[in-house]
């Protein structure tokens, strides 16, 4: 009898087993170009350097340092900057445009008297009529700090913290200003980051003001040591955080999310996971190490301003960190040196870093917009997974693919071309057993970040099965 049991049990597995094996399984392809390899090779670890040498030339970019001293001073660090941008928009044949954006902070907890912030954009345009208007934004901060944020005066290079995301971003522009792309690319270096994420929050709320669509946002911070403070020399990974429930999210979407799962599928995380995907396919010698959380713990980064308007955004950081050269007072101590110095940071790291980010970015304004609207239909109890969502207005759109995973799986799986159709049914295969997502593909198999969708619909009471508790 017992054994009997175990028999059936075995045909049952199997049965699933094969049914489940009568669906595509394979790993969602990544997207490789033409456009992104050329991108990857020409981005130079010598600018890298000599962008870092240059920024830690100004001694101090102290937000409140001097704004107005050619050779000192965050002011300095500003023009030269600005000049810079002016110079890779050159490529663009007038489709990049750079800008000061300026405003004055007035006095705050590390503000002491009111302070003009200035966030040098550099905005390379969509050529896709559809897509101009959605928007890709890559940061670093060119603001730098010794001990304390408020001390304008001391020498403080910044080279890690954070010349080496401002370059990485300057260079991201030198070379993809030539390359046409069909949605919008904003290269930006922010002031007043270490003054509590100014210039980030600055953009970010004249992006809501103006309801700009930011697709995404990568903020680079601390992209550049390889040595960590325990020792470990790693060359070949990057972190990038995401976070999992949004900073934004609603009473409503919180009683959602308690009730059906969804922790582990904000926008951010799409965007971490989409990511990771573009980056290790185009840039094979260098892994991205996702981290499901918003940042590390007691640190902020300028993607947070972006993440509470609802935005998706990530914060890329090297894996491990040597404290003894941020945010510290350039000194020798006991033999040992402390100060944020260019000789601690690996330029050819950096270059990979920005590769990673330029990979990404150049995949993102290539592909279609990640879906919108898209709904798991409620409204039946059914062993199958009804998907809708809103048709693209791309022209060179091909269709979509319906990604999904079992829930304990921290990435997507599997994946299924379905056409160019605005609702699909995944017989069965229950919506309670599995995460799905929907993500738009275009012609030239450029895929977009996918979308999780939410649940519409409420289920019809009937007497059986109950649909209560
Ligand atoms: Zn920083």
């Amino acid at each position: 009898m017992l054994k009997l049991r175990l028999f059936q049990c075995a045909v049952i597995v199997l049965v699933a087993a094969s049914s489940l094996a009568a669906q595509p399984r394979r790993k969602p392809a990544a997207s490789r170009n033409r456009t992104i390899a050329n991108i990857v090779r020409e981005i130079d670890a010598r600018n890298i350097e000599a962008t870092i040498r240059k920024l830690v030339s100004f001694g101090t970019r102290n937000t409140l340092s001097e704004q107005n001293d050619p050779k000192r001073g965050i002011g300095a660090a500003r023009d030269w900057l600005y000049a810079e941008f002016l110079k890779a928009a050159e490529a663009s044949q007038g489709r990049m445009t750079v800008e000061k954006q300026s405003y004055e902070q007035q006095k705050a907890q590390r503000v002491p008297q009111p302070t003009i912030i200035t966030n040098v954009v550099a905005t390379l345009k969509g050529s896709q009529p559809e897509s101009t208007d959605r928007i890709y934004v890559v940061s670093g901060h060119y603001d730098s700090m010794c001990n304390t944020p408020v001390d304008a005066k001391c020498d403080a290079p910044g080279a890690n913290d954070d010349a080496s995301g401002t370059a990485a971003v300057l260079e991201m522009a030198r070379v993809m200003a030539k390359y046409e792309f069909e949605a919008t690319i904003v290269f930006m270096a922010v002031a007043g980051e270490e003054q509590s994420l100014l210039g980030s929050t600055h953009f970010a709320e004249q992006a809501k003001q103006k309801n700009w669509n930011v697709g995404a946002m990568l903020t680079n911070d601390i992209v550049g040591n390889t040595l960590g403070g325990n020792g470990v020399r790693d060359r070949g990974t990057v972190r990038v955080f995401s976070e999992g429930v949004p900073s934004n999210e609603t009473p409503a979407e919180a009683t959602t999310r308690r009730s059906v799962g969804g922790e582990n599928d904000s926008a951010s995380r799409q965007l971490a996971r989409f990511i990771k995907e573009i980056g290790d396919a185009n840039v094979p010698q260098f892994k991205v190490m996702l981290v499901y959380r918003r940042d590390r713990y007691g640190r902020g980064g300028d993607h947070i301003p972006f993440l509470e308007r609802g935005y998706p955004a990530v914060r890329f950081t090297e894996v491990n960190e040597d404290f003894r050269h941020q945010h510290q007072n350039v000194r020798v101590e006991n033999g040992v040196q402390f100060g944020d110095l260019p000789e601690f940071v690996d330029f050819a790291y950096v270059a990979n870093v920005a590769r990673v980010n330029a990979s990404s970015l150049a995949a993102l304004a290539l592909a279609p917009s990640r879906p919108h609207g898209v709904m798991i239909i409620t409204a039946r109890l059914s062993n199958d997974t009804d998907l809708r969502w809103e048709a693209n207005k791309e022209p060179d759109l091909a269709g979509y693919e319906i990604v999904w995973r079992d829930t304990t799986s921290a990435v997507w799986t599997n994946s299924k071309a379905v056409g160019n159709v605005t609702s699909f049914t995944m017989k069965g295969m229950s919506k309670d057993n599995y995460f799905f997502g929907v993500r738009a593909i275009d012609r030239d198999g450029n895929r977009s970040p996918v979308t999780y969708p939410r649940p519409q619909g409420r289920p019809q009471p009937s007497p059986t099965p109950s649909t209560g508790f």
